[in-house]
């Protein structure tokens, strides 16, 4: 037994079960169990699954369905207390967390080890009327939305005799041209194709804009990447404006910097994250938004507390640590992994060791037929590249029936294609920034 100076169990907090905090939990289990020594590790989250957010595009697209890129907790991490609760406030000092739950009210928990791994949330921007009609890309509630409000507006634009009307319910404009606003607009073009090959529409009825700030579409992958990108958006239809954004949203339009006027009721905002808002109430340095970290992810001053994923400012040793790593799942699982190692080394098994992880490039889903790849820096593009994306995927999730749920469903789509129909189940309310990611406007 690990104890404490009172003979206690130590307790191990985790607060945030993405994918930081969840590896982290379950290699500490491993850990533990392994030297045959208990601890007492306790996860905290608001949900009660872990969110794989890479397949968020194909939810939105209506290609998956939301369960299975949600990992119960309880059932992944059965050694674990897990908390379904919001970390109110830490203190750092008194070594206690306060939590709220849906069903109870405030209370404390005390830690002897705190992992902060709270992630990020959409960064938004004071754009007048952005919180209001637009949606972002981390919740399960927002990827259904943005799924649903589409095939909402195709079947209204149908009993629309106005001809502007109808054009602008069928418009979509998406905001930001990294990896998730591309493999989203890809994704929702393929549902507005699907839609209209079924209800006898032409597919260049469905108008889709794409908007970034940026000289070019996904800056991640390289320029010779981004321009097959470019086309194959192009190909089909995507109409793209680079070094453009919003001036305002309003509930059926957009201004667009440029000034052009384009009717819209669809709008999505994908333009990147900051840390969770958590963070910003523990009144410790930030690096944008995110936690300023040594490399062995330890928090300055604080030798019991430890961060890592999206809220954390790592430095990326592979660059001298004058970078700091991106907010990508890739070192967010390495990170979980490094924090238990380091937090099990506090407590006396094995040793501890600063983080560095060289980058293993991206892969980018953009619909049907086609991806972008760079595994270990080899190029790919087109069916290869989608070979590797959806196998990369698959196995990636971090649960046996997922992945048989994901493939089948893949396997399925190459013959049958993807479902239109409309539950309704999420409302424009639940799929707000402010419900759903828990940011308002004072987060702009
Ligand atoms: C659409 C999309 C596509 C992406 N595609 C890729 C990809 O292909 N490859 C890649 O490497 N990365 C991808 N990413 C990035 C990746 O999802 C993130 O880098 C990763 O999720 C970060 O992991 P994390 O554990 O730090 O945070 P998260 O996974 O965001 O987990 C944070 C957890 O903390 C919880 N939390 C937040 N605040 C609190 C609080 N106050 N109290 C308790 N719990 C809290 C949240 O509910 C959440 O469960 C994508 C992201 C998006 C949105």
């Amino acid at each position: 037994m690990t104890e404490d100076a009172t003979g206690q169990a130590v307790r191990v907090v985790i607060v945030g079960g993405g994918f930081a905090g969840f590896t982290c939990a379950r290699r500490l289990c491993k850990t533990f169990a392994r030297a045959r020594r208990d601890i007492e590790i306790v996860l905290v989250d608001p949900h009660d699954y872990m969110l794989y957010t890479p397949l968020l595009p194909d939810v939105a697209g209506g290609l998956i369905d939301p369960r299975f890129v949600t990992v119960p907790l309880a059932d992944a991490l059965p050694k674990v207390r897990l908390v379904v609760a919001q970390v109110e406030s830490v203190d750092l000092l008194g070594r206690t967390i306060t939590v709220r739950g849906e069903h109870h009210p405030s209370r404390e928990i005390g830690w002897d080890r705190l992992v902060l791994t709270p992630g990020s949330v959409t960064r938004l921007f004071d754009v007048p009327g952005l919180h209001e009609h637009a949606r972002g890309l981390k919740t399960v509630a927002e990827a259904l939305y943005l799924r649903e409000q589409l095939l909402h507006q195709l079947e209204a634009a149908e009993h629309d005799d106005d001809p502007r009307v109808r054009q602008a319910r069928r418009t979509v404009v998406v905001v930001g041209a990294s990896y998730a606003g591309t493999e989203l607009i890809a994704q929702l073009r393929a549902l507005a194709d699907a839609y209209a090959d079924r209800r006898g529409l032409e597919r260049a009825q469905v108008r889709f804009l794409l908007l970034d700030t940026a000289e070019r579409v996904m800056p991640e992958v390289g320029t010779r990447l981004g321009d097959k990108v470019l086309e194959v958006l192009r190909a089909r239809g995507i109409e793209i404006r680079l070094q453009t954004s919003l001036r305002s949203v309003a509930a059926d339009h957009v201004v667009l910097t440029d000034g052009t006027k384009v009717s819209t009721h669809t709008v999505a905002w994908v333009t990147g994250v900051t840390g969770a808002p958590l963070l910003s109430s523990l009144g410790l340095p930030l690096e944008r938004g995110r936690l300023v970290v040594d490399a062995d992810l330890r928090v300055p001053g604080f030798p019991e507390v430890f961060t890592g994923g999206d809220a954390a400012a790592v430095p990326d040793l592979t660059k001298n640590g004058k970078a700091i790593t991106p907010p990508t799942a890739q070192h967010a699982i390495r990170q979980g992994k490094a924090l238990a190692r380091n937090v099990a080394a506090g407590l006396g098994l094995g040793t501890s060791k600063p983080y560095k992880h060289r980058d293993m490039g991206l892969v980018v889903d953009l619909g049907p037929g086609f991806a972008v790849a760079n595994p270990l820096g080899i190029r790919l593009s087109g069916l290869a590249a989608k070979a590797v994306t959806r196998a990369y995927h698959t196995y990636a999730v971090p649960r046996g029936v997922n992945r048989w749920a994901i493939t089948l469903t893949y396997l399925t789509n190459t013959v049958v294609p993807r479902p239109l129909t409309r539950l309704g189940l999420v409302s424009p309310e639940e799929s707000s920034f402010a419900a759903s990611e828990g940011i308002g406007h004072e987060a702009s």
